[in-house]
């Protein structure tokens, strides 16, 4: 069987489904491939343990697509304030909606919510067709169009623009021989939602530790939340081995019981963290989306934004060359989205390597300039304000 479209997109999370819808707008035949079969369903009784801090930017984006109601009715939790620290407590910052003049600093979004409306959303688009459990065999490149292999060569798909969208370990990517720059940051990333003691005041704090940053975003419920534990490999691997009132308590004395006690916790799960940025996001007819060409340790919570910033521009700039007429993305349009957004992750992956390395540093000088300089940003109002537009996505 031979099929042709005018866009193949490879890999239906997030920002794959996010970068379908965008260019559903036009009027050309999509494919949207995922080797998963079904729906990822929402559960109303139970957070999802994948959990994303989204951005007022990545809101904006969601709202233009008309899916940002559908998550909000499903479950969204508004955070507020934001309290960062450093191990002993003798370094602080703070940051609070109100003094940007605006509601709320960002979102804490369960991933399966975001995955749930999108999906229906990509259902009901008539120029996108879903194609699951897809099991991808071979890239073939021709000058004017690419053609993908399927189930052993059973089916080839063919297009002359090919997205990926399909994460970190993206075969796209691979399959098109585009080279990455990778480092094992060292650090496996500990999640679950935990009730505490105390109300968490719409308040997402994090602690940075030598050994790595402890997070506990807030949930809907006041006293819930999720929490993302970064150390390295063979504490995390400690960590999952106790049982539950025992992780409860090294999570209460590692948080310095700022929530009181933690008294509930639930299925715990981890990933491994590695920095891996594509050495190229494009070729001619190819563009690579999301994880798919960066990974970046999720302290600062930006993976998921970042990729839906990728996602927002090259659909803009897809959609300008067709209303344009040009029945092909021109190789300067994928270029110009290579430049902006390759430029604009690679700071983001800096400054996190930066933080990283700057708080997972116990040298008594290293630890007094980073004390001294936290205290004295929490009181300069104009730098906290550029550096909250950064975290903000504004
Ligand atoms: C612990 C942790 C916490 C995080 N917290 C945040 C946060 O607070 N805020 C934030 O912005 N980001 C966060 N991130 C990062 C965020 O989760 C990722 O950046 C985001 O999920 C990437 O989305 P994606 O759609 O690019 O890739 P994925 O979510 O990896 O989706 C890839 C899709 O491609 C499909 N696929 C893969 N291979 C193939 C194949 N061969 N054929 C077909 N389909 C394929 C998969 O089935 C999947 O559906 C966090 C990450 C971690 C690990």
């Amino acid at each position: 069987m031979k099929e042709h479209y005018d866009i193949i997109i490879v890999g239906g999370g997030i920002v794959g489904l996010t970068v379908a819808l965008l260019l559903a707008q036009s009027d050309k035949r999509i494919a949207l491939l995922d080797k998963k079969g079904c729906i990822e369903s929402f559960n109303r009784e139970q957070y999802d343990v994948r959990v994303s801090a989204v951005t007022p930017a990545s809101v904006k984006l969601f709202e233009q697509l008309s899916v940002w109601d559908n998550m909000v009715a499903l479950r969204v939790s508004p955070f507020t304030h934001m309290h960062v620290w450093d191990g002993d407590g003798q370094g602080k910052i703070q940051f609070n909606a109100a003094s940007m003049g605006v509601n709320e600093l960002g979102y804490i979004v369960e991933n399966n919510v975001m995955l749930q409306v999108l999906w229906q959303r990509v259902l009901a688009a008539a120029n996108i067709e879903l194609l699951n459990d897809i099991d991808l065999d071979y890239l073939q490149r021709h000058e004017h169009n690419s053609n993908i292999e399927l189930h052993g060569g059973d089916t080839v798909l063919s297009a002359p623009l090919i997205i990926g969208a399909d994460g970190a370990q993206s075969w796209l990517r691979e399959a098109a021989h585009i080279g990455i720059t990778e480092r094992d940051y060292q650090h496996h990333a500990l999640v679950c939602t935990v009730k505490t003691e105390k109300a968490h005041d719409k308040t997402a704090r994090q602690r940075f530790m030598p050994e790595g940053p402890l997070a506990f975003l807030p949930l809907g419920s006041a006293h819930e939340s999720s929490i993302v534990w970064s150390s390295a490999p063979t504490h995390i691997d400690t960590l999952m081995q106790l049982s539950n009132d025992d992780f409860g308590i090294a999570l209460t004395e590692a948080f310095q019981s700022q929530l009181g006690a933690v008294i509930e916790v639930g299925p715990r799960a981890t990933f491994p963290l590695v920095m891996r940025h594509a050495k190229h996001y494009v070729q001619s007819g190819l563009a690579l989306v999301g994880d798919a060409a960066h990974t970046v340790h999720p302290l600062a919570g930006q993976g998921l934004n970042l990729g839906l910033a990728d996602a927002a521009l090259l659909a803009e700039l897809v959609l300008q060359d067709y209303a344009h007429k040009n029945e092909r993305v021109k190789y300067s349009t994928l270029r110009r989205y290579e430049r902006a957004r390759k430029a604009d992750n690679a700071t983001m992956l800096a400054a996190m390597d930066g933080f990283r390395h700057l708080f997972g540093n116990d040298i008594p000088i290293v630890k007094w300039l980073r004390h001294r300089g936290l205290n004295l940003t929490d009181r300069l109002d104009f730098i906290k304000s550029l550096i909250l537009q950064k975290a903000m996505g504004v």
